[in-house]
């Protein structure tokens, strides 16, 4: 079986500064993986390799068997991308938006509002959908993010820190929502900084420190072991 990300020796440097220093990963299809670490470990960085917004500056990076350089619009095709910054089109009702990346990645126009309203409904704001993103709650504009992603029913969901900052009742809704997908096969990439919430969601889980990985185990034996060589935020 083919693995949802399988990553070799990725190398990044901005400058002088390396952001990824020889990671090697491999994220099983229908997988709910976490990766961990603190501030400035990489995490991002790494989820815009995969996702073509930044250049590798060295090693091999595959989504369900496509380089995403060398084959950036399949590896691209596969994967719906949450991010932790709200760069969305704050002009339209947030059906239009779903609506215009729908028909920028190929469907067609009389699908695409069905494609809206579906997510809208699966992440639950579909009562919004004639509201511009900017009039959204915060908790809101985290599920729109994530129903962004999903609009072209990706294999692959990546969501950057989606509860940071959020309020409990919020996690937990979000958690449910995106225990949900996985379960309904969709395979899971979470970055966080919060361990319980690794814990809690996935089945395997790497820490990133200083651009390399430290470990990578199950929730439960990295909770046995302690997380001691890096300094992981623990926040309710
Ligand atoms: P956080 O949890 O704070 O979001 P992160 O784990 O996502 O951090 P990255 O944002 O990937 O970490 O940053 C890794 C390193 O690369 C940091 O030292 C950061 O300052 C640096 N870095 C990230 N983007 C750039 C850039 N465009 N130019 C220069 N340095 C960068």
């Amino acid at each position: 079986m083919v693995a949802a990300i399988e990553i070799d020796d990725l190398r990044k440097e901005y400058g002088d500064v390396t952001a990824l220093d020889g990671v090697s990963l491999t994220v099983p299809e229908g997988s709910f993986f976490g990766l961990l670490g603190p501030n400035g470990a990489g995490k991002t960085t790494f989820i815009n390799v995969l996702v073509g917004l930044v250049r590798k500056s060295g090693g091999t990076a595959r989504v369900f068997g496509h380089g995403v350089e060398a084959d950036y619009r399949a590896a691209r095709d596969c994967i719906g991308l949450a991010p932790q910054e709200f760069n969305v089109d704050r002009f339209f009702p947030i059906r239009e938006v779903l609506e215009h990346k729908a028909g920028y990645h190929g469907i067609p126009a009389s699908e695409a509002r069905e494609r809206a309203d579906e997510v809208l409904k699966q992440v639950g704001i579909y009562e919004k959908r004639d509201t511009r993103f900017d009039w959204l709650s915060g908790g809101m504009k985290r599920r729109f993010l994530i129903a962004r992603a999903l609009v072209t029913e990706p294999d692959l969901l990546i969501l950057d820190e989606p509860t940071a900052g959020v309020d409990v009742q919020l996690r937990h809704d979000l958690w449910e929502l995106i225990t949900d997908l996985n379960e309904s096969g969709t395979t899971i990439l979470l970055t966080t900084h919060y361990i319980e919430e690794a814990e809690r969601l996935c089945d395997e889980v790497a820490i990133l420190d200083s651009g390399e990985v430290v470990t990578v185990s199950s929730p439960d034996e990295l909770m046995d072991r302690g997380t001691d060589r890096i300094t992981v935020t623990f926040r309710n």
